[in-house]
């Protein structure tokens, strides 16, 4: 079986070389929410010259969508960062599409791995547009999110946007998902508990029945 690799130690190797290197480069970062954002915020905000990507049809109600892009906006108002957040319009029926044909799949297979690189590559198309040298995500911070399919994927998607370079992670790595849980308690922030998309909204409905019965 093919060893994982430790992506975490990839983005240290990076960061090394670019302190060095003194310069600030832009990276384009996507983000699903408030609290995925916190521990890559800490460990990259003195490296790069941040913009974050909201780019998140996947998230099911509209209303959920836009709670999770609120939380985000309320956490950089809360440390005082001015980084600027594009964001994508929000269209769920169109994304599920792709989705749809996967929709029986358990969360951590095929679904997700399509939900990943429709996000990932919507990204990579925006950051080469607009001259972004680094492009990355912080999804990898979940314990639920696998960071070996993540920067495959983002390593495979690279190949076609040759003036990007895909920032390898594994935000989780290093206690990272406890730290991001403490800063999420101390800023009070709401913490959603489904991944996001009608499916996994659905099963953790069904779940929470389940528990109540
Ligand atoms: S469970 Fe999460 S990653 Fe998987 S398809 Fe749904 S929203 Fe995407």
């Amino acid at each position: 079986m093919e060893n994982n690799k430790n992506y975490q130690k990839l983005l240290q190797k990076e960061l090394e070389i670019i302190k060095n290197s003194g310069k600030k480069p832009k990276l384009l970062l996507h983000a699903c929410c408030g609290p995925c954002f916190t521990i890559p915020y800490e460990i990259l905000k003195d490296c790069f010259d941040i913009t974050i990507i909201y780019n998140n049809s996947n998230i099911y109600p509209p209303e959920e969508h836009d709670r999770r892009l609120n939380e985000l906006k309320k956490y950089l108002a809360d440390v005082g960062s001015d980084i600027k957040i594009i964001e994508f319009p929000y269209d769920n029926d169109t994304y599920n599409l792709d989705l749809e044909p996967r929709a029986t799949d358990k969360e951590g297979h095929e679904r997700c791995r399509i939900c990943f690189r429709k996000r990932l590559k919507a990204g990579f198309e925006y950051a080469s547009k607009n001259n972004f040298e680094y492009y990355g995500t912080v999804m990898t911070i979940s314990r639920y999110k696998n960071a070996q399919d993540i920067n495959k994927i983002g390593e495979s998607l690279q190949k076609d946007y040759p003036t990007v370079k895909w920032l390898y992670a594994d935000f989780k790595k290093n206690d990272g998902y406890e730290h991001s849980l403490i800063i999420i308690k101390e800023h009070e922030m709401y913490f959603q508990e489904y991944c996001g998309c009608k499916y996994s909204y659905e099963a953790w409905l069904k779940k929470k029945a389940q528990e109540n019965d």
